[in-house]
């Protein structure tokens, strides 16, 4: 390791208030883009509306990019194809989320689909990162406070870190540390604390959610890897939107993905199920057939994929009979 990332500077600032003369490179999926278009007035001069999680339509993107900086307007998507192309670039990067629906505005890395499942390629974090709490609070139910299964993904995925140290199988560079761990159950209870709060679109909750994914941002970007907040719960993810195409938003994929490893790491579901709900993450849409397939496979995935050890290397048919209900 050889680099310690930092978060975006951060500014509460409503979007109408955002004053920028510059020529802007705008990088958008149109469902946000139309909801707060109203209430900015930037100089767009290229406008890039990403679909998909693809480095090769990025690259193409970026053939014809223009303007002094890139602003990112929207989601997950938009801001990862954002932080490649303003990397690519050498621009600064100002983001204005539309949803809290994942840590993505926050970290250094952009999540691509490589082969069947998701690489992360070293992009950077945005330089700005402007919050408007009325426009996170009007965002669609289901993915306003989508980004807690990133802080609730702390759960799984620190068990398996723990799991891993005791197989054996923590690589040199993602030792168990159990300081670490510890911070990583405070910021777990944070977001526990505050999602029905989030999920309502409470200012002061969206806040707390928005400290506990900058916390777990920053947590893995002091120790190199993301262990802390990644493990069996995002391998489910990452297989099953294989078979559920890539329209789905990464917290019905990764809601799920938290339940069913946590049962199966014999942990209590009970309150992480209750936090899901409150912050209205559906939990139903993958079908119980789907969701069986995957499982049956998930061991066989993880090692051919080369995912760091957790539960997911070891599910077996027989843990396929005792799998919670997710309605
Ligand atoms: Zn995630």
């Amino acid at each position: 390791m050889k680099r310690v990332w930092m978060l975006p500077k951060t500014d509460y600032l409503p979007f109408a208030e955002i004053d920028d003369r510059r020529d802007v490179a705008l990088v958008t999926s149109t469902p946000a883009w139309d909801a707060v278009k109203e209430l900015l007035r930037l100089n767009v001069v290229w406008r890039y509306d990403v679909t998909e999680a693809d480095e090769s339509a990025w690259l193409a993107a970026n053939q014809t990019l223009r303007g002094d900086v890139v602003y990112a307007v929207g989601g997950g998507l938009a801001v990862d194809a954002a932080k490649y192309l303003a990397a690519k670039q050498g621009l600064p990067l100002i983001c204005l989320p539309t949803v809290l629906s994942v840590d993505a505005f926050l970290t250094w890395a952009s999540g691509v689909r490589e082969n069947g499942c998701v690489t992360y390629i070293e992009t950077k974090p945005p330089e700005r990162l402007i919050i408007d709490f009325a426009v996170l609070a009007a965002a669609p139910l289901t993915v306003r406070a989508a980004g807690i299964c990133d802080v609730l993904s702390i759960a799984t995925g620190l068990w398996d870190w723990r799991f891993a140290h005791e197989r054996g199988k923590n690589p040199a560079h993602m030792p168990y540390i159990p300081y670490v761990d510890t911070i990583a159950q405070g910021i777990l209870q944070g977001s526990l604390d505050c999602a029905e709060a989030a999920g309502q679109g409470d200012k002061e909750g969206l806040k707390q959610l928005l400290d506990c994914l900058a916390l777990e941002v920053q947590l893995c970007n002091q120790i190199g890897h993301s262990r802390p907040e990644e493990g069996s719960e995002h391998y489910f993810a990452y297989s099953v939107e294989n078979v559920m195409g890539k329209g789905l938003p990464h917290g019905d994929l990764v809601g799920p993905g938290i339940v069913l490893m946590a049962a199966l790491q014999g942990q209590a579901i009970a309150p992480l199920k209750k936090a899901l709900l409150e912050c209205a993450i559906p939990l139903t849409n993958i079908p119980p057939d789907v969701i069986t397939a995957t499982l049956k496979d998930l061991a066989a995935y993880s090692t051919r994929h080369n995912l760091p050890y957790g539960i997911a290397h070891e599910i077996t048919d027989a843990h396929l009979t005792q799998l919670p209900s997710l309605a």
